[in-house]
């Protein structure tokens, strides 16, 4: 079943058309690739998907749910089926690994009793438990992608969408983020990754669509090569 349908969507910022009669429809449990290069569009489509801002025309419907006809007061309900991870990483600078994850695992009111246990687990996965106390600036670039990782799922999202996260890590670290999304995308999430690093895609494999200029332009399948 689809998890995710656009329907001839458009979005202008003034005179701009940042995105050009976008149709895409993304199954449940699926990994998908948004390539193109930069200024293609990439950041806006999912900021649509994640209702960080509204379509200007067409309509965009997840998990049953058009977007255009959802109250406001139901917004932050949808947003909780959405992990989502930044090329910033955008933890909070004055908050340890531990409580980044803390915080939104809290967020999605996950029992008081439960939650370390659930932060602990998380840090474990990510490879960061002896990093539990540390301030994200101690932390490299990609010690704090996997804290947001770590984060990212701490809302048990259904869907987990992450905006050019290797763009700023070594070959090493980019790879090592990669695992992580693959692995919880066998858990049974469904991943949407933006990049304009068509290696990075190679390496990986999987359903690619092609943003150029605003216009989405093919969808092709990538064998994945290594392993
Ligand atoms: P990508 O993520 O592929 O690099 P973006 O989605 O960030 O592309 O941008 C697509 C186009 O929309 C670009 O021309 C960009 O300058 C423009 N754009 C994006 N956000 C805004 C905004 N808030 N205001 C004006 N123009 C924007
Ligand atoms: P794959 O086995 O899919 O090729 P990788 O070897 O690329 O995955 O994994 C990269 C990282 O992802 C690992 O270092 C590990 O931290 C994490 N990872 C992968 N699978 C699991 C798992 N089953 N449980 C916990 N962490 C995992």
């Amino acid at each position: 079943s689809m998890l995710i349908q656009m329907f001839h969507v458009y979005k202008r910022y003034g005179a701009k058309n940042a995105l050009v009669d976008i149709n895409l429809e993304v199954a449940d449990s699926e990994f998908l690739f948004i390539s193109g290069p930069s200024g293609a569009g990439k950041s806006t489509l999912l900021r649509l998907l994640y209702m960080g801002e509204a379509a200007t025309r067409g309509q965009i419907i997840i998990d049953g749910q058009n977007l255009s006809r959802i109250p406001r007061r139901r917004i932050p309900f949808l947003r909780r089926k959405f992990g989502i991870i930044f090329q910033d990483y955008k933890l909070i600078p004055t908050r340890t690994a531990y409580e980044n994850i803390a915080l939104v695992a809290e967020a999605v009111g996950t029992r008081r009793s439960l939650v370390k246990k659930k932060v602990s687990s998380l840090l474990r996965t990510v490879g960061m438990a002896d990093r539990a106390r540390a301030l994200p600036p101690s932390l490299s670039g990609g010690e704090q992608q996997r804290i947001a990782v770590a984060r990212a799922m701490a809302g048990n999202p259904k869907i987990i969408i992450a905006d050019e996260p290797t763009g700023s890590l070594d070959a090493e670290s980019a790879a090592e983020i990669m695992g992580l999304l693959r692995h919880y995308h066998r858990l049974g999430a469904t991943v949407i990754v933006a990049t304009h690093d068509t290696e990075l895609i190679r390496s990986m494999g999987g359903r690619v669509v092609l943003l150029k200029g605003g216009h989405l332009e093919i969808s092709t399948v990538i064998p994945r090569l290594s392993s």
